[in-house]
Parts: C-alpha cells; structure tokens; sequence
C-alpha cells in the first residue's frame, strides 16, 4: 500500500495537473507532438506502402509512340468508309508488325499492316481494325465495315505526357504507383523512412506462448495484438519481449527502447495496482502529456515524450489495448510515415439493438456489420468486458459512443470506426446508403 501512495505522490509532483482528456483532445495532444519522419532513397520495390518525398514527373510521353489496342489490322480509315458484309474493302498486307518492331513501310491507298497488340501503328494507317472483324486471303484482307479514325489507336502520351506530376509529394504508394514508377524508367525513389517502434510487455504474471505456464499465469496476448499492429501499418516493429513488475527490469528495458526506436510502446502495469511502474519510470525518463483518457475501454492510457520520440503506456487488459492502439497509437504511426489518412474509414450504420454505457466516457463498442437490402446495420459482439478478446477478433469495427450519451436505442445511426484495412467494400456499402450519398470517411 506504502508503495501505491508514493507512487501517486511521485507522479503529482512531477506534473501539476493530470486531467482526463477526452479521446479527440488526447488524439490532438499526440498528433501535436508527433512529426514525420526525414526521407530516404528505395527501391521501386520497396516504395509501395510508403509515402512519396518527392514528386515524380514524367520526362516522356507514355505511350511514346502510337500502338495497336487490338490484335489486327493498321489501315487508312477512309479505304473502309464504303465496307459492307456484301461489298467488303479488300485491302493488300504490305507487313506484318509484331509488338517491338519497328514498321518498314507508310501505309499508302488499299494497303493494310497485319499488327500485334502494342506494336508501333505505321505512318499513313490512322486506325486499326480488329481480326475478328476481317477475313484474310492470302496476302489481301476483307474488311467488311467502316472504321472510324482512331479506333483501337492508343494514342502518344494517351496515359502520361512529358512533363506531366504524375505522382505529387506527399502521396501514398499503391501496388500500381509502383508500376507507374517503372513505367516512368524509375529505379528508386525518395519516401519517409519506417518507424521503429518498440513494444515492451509487463506483467509478472504473463508468459510468451510456447512457454511453461504457472497455474496463475496467462499467456502475452498484447505483445502480438501490438506487434501485428505496428506491422500493418508498414512501421518496423522492435520485440522487446516481457518486462517483471519490477522497477529496474522496466527502466532498463524502456532505456533500450528508446535507443533502438522511434517510439516505444508498453502494455500493462498503467492503472493504480501497487505494481504498475510504467508511469512511474515514465515521468523520470521522459516528459507525460497525459495518463488517463475518457475512454472505454482504455482510460488509463499513458502519452509523453522523451528527447522527441512518442511513448504509450497501454492498459493490460488485451482488449483495451488493442482499442487504445487503434484509436491513438496508430494515428501517430501513420503521421511518423507521412501519410494523410490519419485515421482509418468511418462508416455509418444503424444499431440493430440498444446499446448502453457509462456516461462522460466514449465508448468504443466491437461491433458486426451486416448489410440489409440497402441499410447498413451493427450489432455488438456480446459481452464488452475489456478481457473478452474474443468480441474484438469477431468484430468489423468500434462503434463509437459519444461522451453526453448514456443509451442508444435500437435503428440510431452511428458511427462506425472500420478495424483492418480490408474494408473498403463496407465503405462503398455506407455509402450506398448514406442520405447524402457521400461517403461518411472522417477526417
Ligand atoms: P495491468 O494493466 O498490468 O494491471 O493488467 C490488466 C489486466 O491485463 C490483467 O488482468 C493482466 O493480467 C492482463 N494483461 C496484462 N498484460 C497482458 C498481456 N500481455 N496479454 C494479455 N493480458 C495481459
Ligand atoms: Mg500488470
């Protein structure tokens, strides 16, 4: 108990006023501090899932020739303006042009090239009939209906022009920005360095799976709930294993992961319990912006500084852990990596049951999404307590309940934070059924 009051003493001392935040001033206090990362030079095939430092210009036009859309034929539209299935155009095959090669010959009146798809479109042909609407004799082909100038025709510069900013400074790299790159002739390109983010487990009583368990001993959840996470979103995780409830084990452990990382995450030992050091060890390593939050779950929630680089003290309960990562820890990894969607989607749904909850705390309910004809609905997972891991691992996102609300009733729209990334289908859902047709992404 002696311990318990000293530590509440220490912390008063080392910072006057501990008020609970709520979770969107918590979140403006980390993004407020949290800065992205310098830049460094990659591999195109390491550039996707990063963000782009630099803008990427194109010096060609691409295609840098006129190609053949189609399989078929290069001719002079007007030799066909008279085609019809009784009275076909015939024309001579002057050459046959495969996809690489460069044609030999200008086209001139009745003449065709038999052409590959992707091959250059001679001088003089201005279009390119497909083969499955000719008929071949010998060295003449018949078309039998008119083509319009340009038809299956990729023009030059048809998808990029000299000089155009195709991909802006700034912008995330998806699987085709890094075709686009190639596209452009670029081997590498400038984009933010990857966090490192440490994550320490604490807890006497917690084991790794694969270890011998006490009889009173449960499995590390969190370390791989944590791990998994920071992976996601593309940042380098630093395992940095389980820490014992004991003073000197957890500062030197913390010590190294602020040498190792960018950031440093712990799970555990945050709330009053006589053993819970990390604020403690915190506040003497490092300055504490804040250590409770008015959330549910996850109010005892740690955030400081030390020598610019971010630490989170998350609560131990698997599921407040979890929460709190996705809802603080994961926004400031994503603005470490330079990247705009701060937060993840936002849908809205309508609650199929009631929900109730504490008051002045904003709930973050794990809750099912299933689309009836064109309503998106959401139930919760079952029991909410914040050890039932099980509800989190069945759930599409967290509804989230306002502070001022106390109960929901059943048909209430509400807001629905998506949990992986492999949810865009439900955006474009709630889209679908949002009254304004907008999609109801927040910012
Ligand atoms: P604490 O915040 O350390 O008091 O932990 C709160 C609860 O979470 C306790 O029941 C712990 O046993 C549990 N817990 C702590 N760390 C973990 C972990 N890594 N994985 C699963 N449960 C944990
Ligand atoms: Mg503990």
């Amino acid at each position: 108990m002696d311990t318990f009051i000293t530590e509440t003493d220490t912390l008063n001392t080392v910072k006057q006023s501990h008020e609970m935040l709520s979770v969107g001033t918590a979140l403006e206090e980390i993004l407020r501090r949290v800065n992205c990362l310098n830049a460094e030079e990659v591999s195109i095939l390491e550039a996707a899932g990063r963000v782009l430092r630099e803008s990427i210009k194109s010096s060609h036009d691409v295609p840098s020739f006129d190609n053949s859309a189609m399989d078929g034929y290069a001719v002079r539209s007007e030799d066909t303006l008279h085609s019809t299935r009784d009275k076909p155009s015939r024309l001579k095959i002057v050459e046959e042009i495969p996809a690489g090669a460069s044609p030999r010959f200008r086209l001139g009146r009745d003449e065709a090239a038999a052409i590959m798809t992707g091959a250059c479109v001679p001088e003089g042909a201005d279009s390119v009939v497909m083969v499955e609407d000719t008929r071949r004799d010998g060295d003449s082909v018949f078309i039998e209906k008119p083509i319009e100038k340009n038809d299956n025709v990729r023009e030059r510069g048809q998808d990029v022009k000299a000089g155009e900013t195709v991909l802006p400074e700034g912008m995330f790299l998806t699987p085709s920005c890094a075709g686009m790159l190639a596209e452009l002739g670029r081997t590498s390109c400038l984009v933010t360095r990857r966090p490192k983010v440490s994550i320490i487990v604490t807890g006497d009583e917690v084991f790794e799976p694969g270890d011998d368990l006490p009889t009173h001993g449960i499995r590390n959840a969190n370390g791989y709930s944590l791990l998994a996470g920071v992976a996601e979103t593309g940042s380098i995780p630093v395992y940095l294993g389980i820490a014992r409830d004991n003073k000197e084990e957890l500062r030197e452990r913390l010590e190294t992961a602020f040498q190792l990382s960018d950031m440093v995450v712990t799970s555990g030992g945050v709330s009053v319990g006589k053993y819970d050091w990390v604020k403690e060890i915190l506040s003497g390593l490092g300055e504490i912006v804040f250590q409770t939050v008015r959330m549910q779950p996850g109010k005892p929630t740690v955030f400081g500084m030390r020598d610019n680089k971010p630490f989170f003290g998350l609560p131990g309960n698997p599921v407040s852990c979890v929460v709190v990562f996705e809802q603080l820890v994961r926004p400031a990894i994503i603005k470490m990596c330079g990247r705009a969607d701060i937060e993840r989607p936002i849908v809205t749904a309508r609650l199929k049951k009631e929900i109730k909850k504490k008051p002045e705390m904003t709930a973050f309910v794990r809750g099912k999404l299933t689309r009836e004809n064109d309503t998106l609905f959401v139930t919760a997972t079952g029991p909410q307590g914040s050890g039932i891991l099980k509800s989190l691992v069945v759930a599409d996102g967290l509804i989230i309940i306002p502070e001022d609300k106390v109960s929901l009733p059943g048909g209430t729209e509400v807001q629905v934070k998506l949990l992986s990334s492999n949810w865009p289908c439900a955006a474009l859902m709630a889209a679908s059924t949002s009254p304004e047709g907008v999609p109801a992404w927040r910012k």
